[in-house]
């Protein structure tokens, strides 16, 4: 009997609603990483050099070096988290170019999006930049933005959402490295507050009001009370 992430990625890869991406990999299987997983990142769309070629997301190319160093930042494992993206299918201009996705291609994609946070159930849901927050804001609304709310946990759909800038080197101008790094350890914090504690207080840990759920992350990793349903 599939589970219901083995029937959505044969979904996925059956998917032909956006006619810019045929041709191209559909990059949900496996290799994003671990069903259930506690942390669950949301990029803008797979790279032309990266995962669109070695069909993992955040990897292969300049974006992927990056992702990889931020994730050690945060002290996270790459295999013990799940990685995704807005679009599943890398989007390309008239060049060849990687390109931006489409508020249409976002919107088709939406369903795939809020199947796979079904089928993850993740405590906490870090979105890599302004494309990220948009696609998750058609899941479900979260007010969040992002050059504001970078870095805090925002209770959202049952869990948290981390809203952070993307890996890319776009994204640099406007949160040069080394903020970022700073983001991704707080993040790290987050998830795990128990390698961080001085004198028994969590540093970075959320506001008192936020504990209780850091707690049951911690207690339980992606435990069933995340909020989100097993059906897809
Ligand atoms: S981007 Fe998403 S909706 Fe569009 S073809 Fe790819 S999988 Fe389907």
């Amino acid at each position: 009997m599939p589970t219901p992430f083995a029937r959505l990625v044969a979904r996925v890869q059956a998917c032909r609603a956006c006619p810019r991406m045929e041709g191209r990999a559909r990059v949900l299987g496996p290799a994003n990483g671990r069903v259930p997983a506690a942390v669950l990142f949301v990029a803008e769309a797979p790279g032309r050099l990266g995962a669109d070629r070695c069909g993992v997301p955040l990897a292969g190319d300049q974006t992927g070096r990056a992702f990889a160093t931020l994730l050690r930042a945060a002290g996270l494992d790459r295999a013990a988290v799940f990685v995704t993206n807005a679009v599943l299918c890398n989007p390309r201009d008239a060049r060849g170019r990687n390109a931006r996705p489409t508020a249409a291609e976002i919107a088709n994609c939406t369903a795939h999006l809020r199947a796979t946070l079904e089928a993850v159930r993740p405590r906490y849901v870090a979105a890599l930049g302004q494309v990220a927050l948009a696609a998750l804001a058609r899941v479900a609304p979260h007010g969040a933005v992002l050059a504001r709310d970078v870095g805090r946990p925002l209770p959202w759909h049952g869990g948290w959402l981390v809203p952070l800038y993307h890996p890319g080197p776009r994204a640099r101008i406007h949160r040069p490295l080394a903020r970022q790094l700073d983001d991704f350890r707080r993040l790290g914090q987050l998830v795990a507050p128990r390698r961080c504690r001085v004198r028994g207080r969590a540093l970075g840990a959320p506001q008192r009001d936020r504990a209780a759920p850091v707690r049951d992350a911690v207690a339980g990793g992606a435990s069933s009370s995340s909020g989100w349903s097993t059906a897809t």
